[in-house]
């Protein structure tokens, strides 16, 4: 009976508690977009990654243009980093040791990492930063850019769940070098006429580090190419998917719905 009453009452306290939360107050997810150095014009493309993630209600975008000094407790009020940042040419831009650690445990612990286009094309002496994203190294290239055709692998995965191919006009790079057990989600035809290898090359894949999960975006050269409305919609499901591992109720690229309530299963 003392049982029953104390189990009676521990309800009509959640319910208390629960019933008194007020809309508006979910947890939004916490997006850092890191800048500020990059081989490609990131004075324009990260505004425009802005741009496309406040689009979406869920999220909380901050930008930081100083990677090499993000702290614990920015991090720790994070959900999800997007790099759009590389120190590409420009080796004396370096990570104090303490802060490669502060991201190593992010990771580790559950974070979230996106990678655009070429940002991560960086630390060649960083193992771990290279088990987290992909990277330009021995064999990579890529031809001018030209108009191609972005087609899912048929992989089983909440980010390309019911996106139709695409055509885009963007730079595709080939022989990308990606973490180990990466999957490949979507590629483009990489034609021999174009500079290429003559063959499909990845342009989005996942990969797990520890607890993280890492999202390689190849593709978003330019502004022209970010305002494709494919690379919006995988932008925002890549974020979601990095953050939470869950979808809900979202439109493919060509405006229909998708998914509802997808769950990422197959790559937990
Ligand atoms: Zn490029």
């Amino acid at each position: 009976m003392v049982l029953k009453e104390n189990i009676h009452c521990c309800l009509l306290t959640c319910l208390f508690v629960f019933s008194h939360i007020p809309f508006g107050t979910e947890h939004k997810i916490q997006v850092l977009i890191y800048s500020g150095s990059n081989n490609h014009n990131w004075k324009e493309t990260t505004p425009e990654l802005e741009r496309i993630l406040k689009n979406d209600p869920n999220f909380l975008v901050t930008i930081t243009n100083h990677p090499e000094t993000i702290s614990a407790d920015q991090l720790a009020k994070t959900d999800v980093v997007v790099s759009n940042w590389n120190n590409f040419g420009r080796p004396e831009l370096i990570w104090p040791d303490s802060v490669r650690q502060l991201f190593i445990n992010f990771m580790k612990n559950g974070g979230g990492h996106i990678t655009i286009h070429a940002g991560g094309s960086s630390f060649n002496d960083w193992v771990e930063y290279h088990q987290i994203t992909a990277y330009w190294g021995s064999g990579t290239g890529h031809g001018p850019r030209h108009e191609f055709t972005v087609k899912s692998t048929g992989e089983k995965h909440s980010i390309v769940q019911g996106i139709e191919p695409y055509e885009t006009f963007d730079e595709l790079w080939h022989n990308t070098h990606f973490p180990p057990e990466s999957t490949v989600l979507m590629t483009a035809f990489s034609s021999k006429d174009k500079g290429g290898s003559g063959k499909d090359e990845p342009v989005l894949t996942v990969n797990r580090f520890g607890k993280g999960r890492c999202v390689n975006f190849m593709l978003g050269h330019d502004i022209r190419a970010m305002k494709n409305p494919g690379f919006k919609v995988l932008l925002s499901r890549s974020v979601k998917w990095a953050a939470t591992e869950t979808i809900t109720s979202i439109t493919n690229n060509k405006g229909s719905i998708a998914a509802e309530q997808s769950k990422q299963s197959k790559h937990d």
